[in-house]
């Protein structure tokens, strides 16, 4: 959900201080999940570097980075004059009773308030939307955001386009699966991200004609991939609100009738931040989907805390590690154990690992070594259209990889 001032959205900015990869991994994706920006540091000087550079809307501080590191950066805060609000993170019950929360009271900064690990993304939410933020005063950048408004007429015109991703087996190299992502093509603003749009379609019952969109294309353009390669499969990503409702399933249907498609090439993509939030809801849909045959895959996997319980209760197919993690897995010991330890889990329950965000060659070896069964990431293509991802499927057409390589990524609103 993107801040609404009037009628325009505004994307505010959050610095997230945290020692631990994953936890900063976990709040950011939260961030993330409001179309707004979020920034991570490990340590005070990170931080300090980090605001410096761009002030922030919100400050989110671990208190286990000390009530030394804590006061140092809540001065700091003070001082910057950028007049943050601060929301804490505690690791228990008594974190709200800590120092840190009181000194940063009285040193007259806003806190929002304090939450306890595990994070619950929708008190997050909260706690974030509760603050009395202001309209940036960057006008230029306030007025480059666009509002449901234009997202409604965006799909009258047919400027919401879908982008495919290849999914590469990392043994042998084949691509077997596509992933479908949804690109806004818009003529005064240019090429604007998913992660803007989709808080844009989600908030104002959008999304059900976006999801309709993308996953027509999906459909539509995978009949045609299985025309060379007949076991390729098609992801789409499925926002939690399209869980609720029965919607869901006969659009599935319809859609997979119409282009005489079986269930078996779908995949749907369900994110695992925004997915425990609505467990009930979200079980009964995805096992009525697994049950017609479609593939249900459990996205950003780390980002969330999916207990074994709730993993084996649904009818998960695959489990995406988050990109957050994969980038850093050569250098971070807590990402390469999350890693690892999704390896196991998968083999234990069954399931496919993939791992997204790879852009090297020694990152994807490294992960074939570990385990993973996929790849997708920069280093096997970008995103591209689905007619050079044709070319690209097509046997022995290798000058049209090279090229889909080397694309540059999308520049707005990532
Ligand atoms: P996602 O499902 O995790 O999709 C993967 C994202 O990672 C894509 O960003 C992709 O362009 C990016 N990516 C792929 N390889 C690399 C890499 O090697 N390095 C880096 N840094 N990034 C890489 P994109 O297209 O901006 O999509 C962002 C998110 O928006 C998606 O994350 C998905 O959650 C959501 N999204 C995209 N399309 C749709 C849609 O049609 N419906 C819904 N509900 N959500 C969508
Ligand atoms: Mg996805």
């Amino acid at each position: 959900m993107i801040h609404l001032h009037g009628t325009q959205a505004i994307a505010f900015r959050v610095l997230v201080v945290d020692r631990e990869t994953i936890q900063r991994v976990i709040v950011a994706r939260c961030v993330e999940m409001l179309g707004w920006k979020a920034d991570t540091a490990a340590n005070l000087d990170e931080a300090t570097d980090k605001f410096s550079i761009r002030p922030h809307d919100v400050v989110v501080i671990d208190l286990d980075l000390g009530h030394r590191d804590c006061t140092h950066l809540l001065r700091y805060l003070r001082h910057a004059r950028a007049d943050p609000s601060v929301i804490f993170i505690s690791g228990s019950a008594q974190g709200s009773q800590a120092d840190s929360p009181r000194t940063a009271r009285d040193l007259g900064l806003r806190v929002a308030g304090t939450l306890c690990r595990p994070i619950d993304p929708y008190r997050l939410h909260a706690l974030l939307l509760s603050n009395p933020l202001r309209p940036r005063t960057d006008k230029a950048l306030a007025a480059s955001y666009p509002n449901a408004q234009d997202l409604d007429q965006a799909l009258r015109d047919d400027e919401i386009h879908t982008e495919y991703q290849p999914k590469t087996d990392l043994i042998t190299g084949e691509i077997v699966g596509v992933e479908a992502l949804a690109r806004w093509h818009s003529p005064t603003l240019g090429v604007i991200g998913p992660n803007l749009f989709v808080p844009i379609a989600e908030q104002s019952n959008l999304i059900n004609r976006l999801t309709f969109r993308v996953l027509e294309d999906a459909i539509m353009a995978c009949r045609r991939w299985r025309e060379i390669r007949p076991n390729c499969s098609v992801s789409v990503n499925i926002s939690p609100r399209m869980l609720a409702s029965p919607g869901l399933l006969r659009m599935v249907d319809a859609i997979l009738n119409q282009n005489r498609m079986p269930p078996g090439a779908l995949i749907a993509e369900i994110t695992e931040t925004t997915l425990l939030a609505n467990l009930p809801a979200a079980t009964e849909t995805l096992t009525r989907l697994s049950i017609k045959g479609v593939r249900v895959s459990m996205d950003g996997f780390g980002t969330g805390y999916s207990s074994l319980a709730s993993l084996l209760r649904m009818p998960f197919a695959e489990l995406k590690i988050d990109r957050s993690f994969i980038g850093v897995c050569r250098t971070d010991p807590e990402a390469w154990k999350l890693i690892r330890a999704t390896v196991s889990l998968a083999r234990a329950i069954g399931t496919n690992v993939v791992a997204e965000g790879i852009e090297t060659e020694d990152i994807s070896d490294r992960l074939r070594d570990a385990g993973c069964d996929l790849g997708q990431g920069w280093y096997f293509g970008r995103p591209m259209q689905h007619d050079a991802m044709l070319r690209w499927l097509t046997p022995g057409n290798t000058s049209a990889a090279a090229h889909e390589r080397q694309r540059e990524p999308l520049v707005m609103a990532k």
